[in-house]
């Protein structure tokens, strides 16, 4: 047998790109094209209705970036489309590019019901399934002029700085008459084709599958494709019903379409996205009933509840039907290196009674696909708040390691335990191609000890969502050899039985560190600042708010604290908390941190005026989880007067000419007439602090561009050119309060400026930082450097509920792909008998590291920076110019229990006001190892206490919590609020009066629930 001398693989691809597709809609008729163009924000339909429409012509450019343009089609399907399927075909400007990045629309009935998403690949409305001829049509779609990005600077991302130059063309409009065998033929062929090409030339059915394509192609009579093409696709109905190998792989699919809550596109355009993609969906849902399509996120579904009724009860209906699956139950698919710990309880908790009160809904599956990196808080607080799995793919992007598994159990810092799957074709959203599928398989890790896997498919990130190709697909690759099998079904059915099937996969420990993205620790600093001092603001306001209620019947602001605790959360989102968002975005988050704090101030006064009662005597309140100097744990006592302090000598000051010497008895520091911390002589443990010849709180410069995604990465070479900021434009001490000791440093660098206060005071072994920058680098890296004369293997991060640790060491890829590392409130490093923390207010990035490469004798010393600022310039081009202000401290001497303290107090600071009387705690803990997260009313309104409290040094920790009320019942609940037998035996409580007795495990989140004894 010869080879055949004509390449086959070019004959198909022509003939379906140049003759079938086009064929696909054999007839069109034109239709009446008016426009109404709305320069602003979007309005509802009954509004864009009845705007003033004016004739517009296919070939005519609309929509200014941001801007939306009404359409209004109308015209007469022709008698000669009797019998046929008739659609609207609308193009809006797509040039083939996909859906969710450029200009889209919703199209509407006259009467303003939404019908479906006019988008790249379904740019279709139905008109008729079998037209009757004649129909009229009217036809509104509400179009929006989204910008497309590219990678490149631009001032297209806020709406204040985009030009006002129309950004696309109406390419097509017209009625169209689609032939059901072409369509069936197009489908059939790239069916069949991708998946040939997929198989090894050794493989018969490769060949098999080519020789019927050919024969197809034979039968085709390209001058009659509608006449010829039945006979050319029975040509093929042999090839495709022969059934899968009973070995094959089976895959799971299920219908997706993931939807950034803001990205580059502000909120409100997210809203749109949404109702536009799930008008898609239930439109699909119709006409394929076997579709099942997973949405996450709440705040999806609360926007379209609010903003889009008509959808919202479409989507309803298919939640009752089981075709749309409310999937992940968090509020939105959030970051999770960042947010606090009772921020991912909440996360968790608000999305998930959110689905139980509107669909009646528990998912049993977090779905994260997307998010940077995932915590090793994660699966304990998943499996208190009721879920058993995990879902994600994003590892898949590290830069350096490939992850192990596909199928693992995650097990995270207290050792509880999440079933976790990462679709092997390393998509959320696949488009069901021959490609995706075999590289899904290919590149499975477990096969010989499972055969299934999951796949979302429908378009993403800007949505879109499935189409009725992809559903095409599917069907036709259900049962095929060459193929995995292929069945659309609920991700809870792919858990189960993945699960049944393998319940000893093998078990990943601690975080799952994403080798990418680590810029987003860091970029846009008021996100980090504003997520850290909001998630502190509300700590303050549940604690004095549930204080009050219990003491003085305060009302509990319960529908307040929901609605602030909303827009925290939807502020995670996974590009708004990380900074990878356009302008329009930070912009607007900035602004919403500002009026949350408002609004929070608000509460917490009214909070502290009724517990304190009216009245003139000084007061400290104090939300944190330690007693400070004169005031306890979650209490109000009064202030000492002025002057008088903790029985501790004042801080003496030398000036000389090496500099400032402070003296606090504790802690001897000189700081150097460059402004930089020279030395720390630690009185109390007679040692140095920092290494010889190496001073600290010293501000570096990094360039910083890196090879992709400026907004989210900073590569490692960074780090190869560096330059210290040791010119000192003005030094000066304060020294007027001798029970804190200030020394005043201001610099200028380039267009920058930057002012340093250093601050030690009377009685502690920390000295305090406030650095001050008006930030006008750009693609510049600014870091702060402690070298620290500890000789640590490893550093201790904060995260939520505990911490983590992580090598200083370059041993393995493993290692040195962690060149920059996520910490909370405080990083710890430490050898036998001492340790330092470097505690901060509202910063997440840092790198540790030890000496350079080099020659090197004796202990190696230990250098942490804090991670300050960058100035990428995309996708905002003008990201974090203006002012800053970081708060941060170095604890000398510290163990991690000292490191936890000082982290609390560093982001709760003393809350100074007048009142009648002190107020005692509602609550006390005996032991500091067990922390209290979270005091607040219960939100079933039932009145009870709720207090959230963990293990915070990673060992056994037995407390007795005492209530400062009567105590009808104490009950250990899940993060719901929930009695749950699983979750108390975790926890064993004892009741002893208004006592209680707890025993926990290492990092062990405990809530317990008090009822108060009525009187
Ligand atoms: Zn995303």
């Amino acid at each position: 047998m010869h080879r055949s001398l004509s390449n086959l693989t070019q004959r198909i691809d022509r003939v379906l790109l140049e003759r079938l597709i086009p064929a696909i809609y054999r007839d069109v008729e034109p239709v009446t094209v008016e426009a109404a163009h709305l320069p602003g924000e979007p309005v509802p339909a009954d509004v864009g209705l009845a705007l003033p429409y004016a004739p517009f012509a296919v070939g005519q450019f609309w929509g200014p970036a941001w801007s939306t343009t009404w359409f209004r089609f109308t015209g007469e399907v022709p008698e000669r489309m009797r019998g046929g399927r008739v659609e609207l075909i609308v193009d809006l400007g797509f040039e083939r590019a996909g859906p969710g990045f450029r200009s889209e629309g919703l199209a509407y009935t006259a009467d303003g019901t939404p019908i479906k998403g006019i988008e790249p690949r379904t740019a279709y409305v139905p008109v008729a399934r079998e037209a009757a001829g004649g129909e009229r049509v009217e036809v509104y779609v509400e179009a929006a002029a989204n910008p497309r990005f590219d990678g490149t600077v631009t001032q297209l991302g806020d709406r204040e700085t985009a030009p006002d130059t129309p950004l696309y063309r109406l390419d097509r409009a017209e009625l169209a008459l689609r032939d059901e065998e072409v369509y069936a033929l197009v489908l059939d062929v790239q069916v069949l084709h991708q998946l040939a090409l997929e198989l090894a030339v050794t493989d018969p059915r490769h060949h098999e599958i080519r020789r019927a394509l050919e024969l197809m192609l034979d039968e085709l009579d390209l001058g009659d494709l509608t006449g010829s093409a039945p006979a050319a696709r029975k040509r093929l109905a042999g090839v495709l019903a022969s059934p899968a190998a009973p070995s094959a792989h089976r895959v799971t699919a299920v219908g997706h379409a993931h939807i950034d809550s803001a990205w580059l596109w502000p909120v409100r355009e997210t809203i749109r996205k949404c109702s536009r993609t799930f008008s898609n969906v239930v439109a699909l849902a119709d006409e394929y009933p076997e579709l099942v399509f997973a949405c996450s996120s709440a705040q999806q579904y609360a926007w379209l509840r609010e903003h889009h009724p008509q959808v919202y009860r479409r989507v309803a209906e298919k939640v009752a039907s089981g075709q749309f699956l409310p999937v992940g139950g968090m509020w939105v698919e959030s970051d999770t290196n960042m947010p606090g710990g009772e921020a991912l309880v909440r996360q968790f908790t608000q999305g998930k009674r959110f689905f139980a009160a509107e669909f009646g809904i528990e998912p049993r599956e977090v779905w994260l696909p997307d998010s940077f990196g995932y915590s090793g808080s994660l699966p304990q607080l998943a499996r208190l708040a009721g879920f058993r799995w995990f879902l994600s793919q994003k590892m898949s992007w590290n830069q350096t390691n490939r992850f192990p598994h596909h199928t693992f159990w995650w097990e995270g810092i207290d050792g509880s335990r999440v079933f976790t799957h990462f679709p092997p074709a390393e998509t959320y959203s696949s488009e069901l191609s021959g490609r995706e599928l075999a590289f899904g398989v290919a590149n499975f890790t477990e096969h010989g000890r499972s055969t299934v896997s999951l796949l979302p498919f429908g378009y993403g990130n800007g949505g879109g969502g499935p189409t009725r190709e992809m559903l095409e697909i599917a069907r036709r690759v259900a049962d095929l050899e060459g193929s995995p099998r292929l069945a659309i079904r609920t991700p809870a059915e792919f858990f189960a039985e993945a699960e049944h099937e393998y319940p000893d996969a093998p078990v990943w420990n601690g975080e799952m560190y994403l080798e990418y993205h680590r810029g987003t620790y860091t970029s846009q600093s008021a996100m980090k600042r504003g997520n850290r001092h909001t998630e502190h603001l509300l700590r303050e306001a549940e604690l004095w708010c549930a204080t009050a209620a219990s003491r003085t019947g305060h009302e509990y602001p319960y529908d307040e604290l929901d609605a602030i605790w909303q827009e925290t959360l939807l502020l995670q989102f996974h590009d708004i908390l990380p900074g990878s968002s356009i302008a329009w975005v930070h912009r607007e988050a900035r602004q919403t941190y500002a009026r949350l704090a408002d609004r929070l101030e608000t509460l917490i006064d009214a909070a502290l005026a009724a517990l304190t009662g009216p009245g003139s005597v000084p007061l400290v309140a104090n939300a944190a989880p330690h007693p400070r100097p004169g005031v306890p744990a979650l209490g109000i006592a009064p202030a000492p007067a002025d002057g008088t302090g903790p029985d501790a000598p004042a801080v003496s000051v030398r000036t000389g000419p090496d500099g400032t010497v402070l003296d606090n008895g504790l802690l001897r520091v000189r700081i150097a007439t460059d402004g930089t911390v020279a030395a720390i002589r630690d009185l109390v443990a007679d040692r140095e602090v920092l290494p010889a010849g190496a001073p600290a709180n010293v501000l570096q410069l990094h360039p910083d561009l890196p090879n992709k995604f400026d907004a989210w990465d900073v590569d490692e070479f960074y780090r190869n050119r560096r330059h210290d900021l040791t010119e000192v434009t003005e030094l000066t001490v304060q020294a007027d309060d001798p029970r804190c000791v200030r020394v005043r440093i201001s610099r200028a660098d380039r267009d920058s400026a930057y002012v340093q206060t250093v601050s030690l005071a009377a009685g502690e072994r920390v000295l305090r930082f406030e650095t001050e920058v008006d930030w006008h680098e750009r693609e510049t890296f600014l870091k702060v450097a402690f070298p620290v004369d500890v000789q640590a293997t490893h550093s201790s991060s904060e995260i939520q509920f505990g911490h983590l640790q992580r090598p200083t060491h370059t041993n393995t890829s493993w290692d040195a792909a962690r060149f920059e590392i996520c910490a909370h409130r405080w990083l710890h490093v430490g050898e036998p008998g001492y340790g330092v923390a470097l505690v901060n207010d509202g910063t997440y990035g840092h790198d540790v590291t030890r000496r350079p490469p080099g020659d090197a004798q004796g202990a190696q010393p230990t250098t942490v920076r804090l991670s300050l600022l960058r100035g990428p310039r995309y996708p905002d081009p003008d990201t974090d110019r203006g002012a800053h202000r970081f708060g941060y401290a170095l604890v000398c001497g510290a163990e991690i229990e000292d490191a936890v303290r000082e982290g609390y107090r560093a982001n709760l600071p003393a809350r100074r006001r007048t009142g009648g009387h002190p107020v005692d705690p509602l609550i006390e803990v005996s032991d500091p190892a067990v922390v209290v997260e979270a005091v607040k009313l219960a939100d079933d309104r039932s009145g009870d206490v709720i207090v959230r409290l963990y293990e915070s040094l990673g060992g056994r920790a037995r407390a007795r919590l005492r209530a400062s009320f009567g105590l009808a019942a104490a009950r250990v609940v899940d993060l719901l609020e929930r009695a749950d037998e699983s979750v108390a035996a975790l926890a064993p409580v004892t009741v002893e009066g208004d006592a209680v007795d707890l025993a926990l495990t290492p990092f062990q989140v405990v809530t317990l629930r008090l009822t108060p004894a009525r009187a």
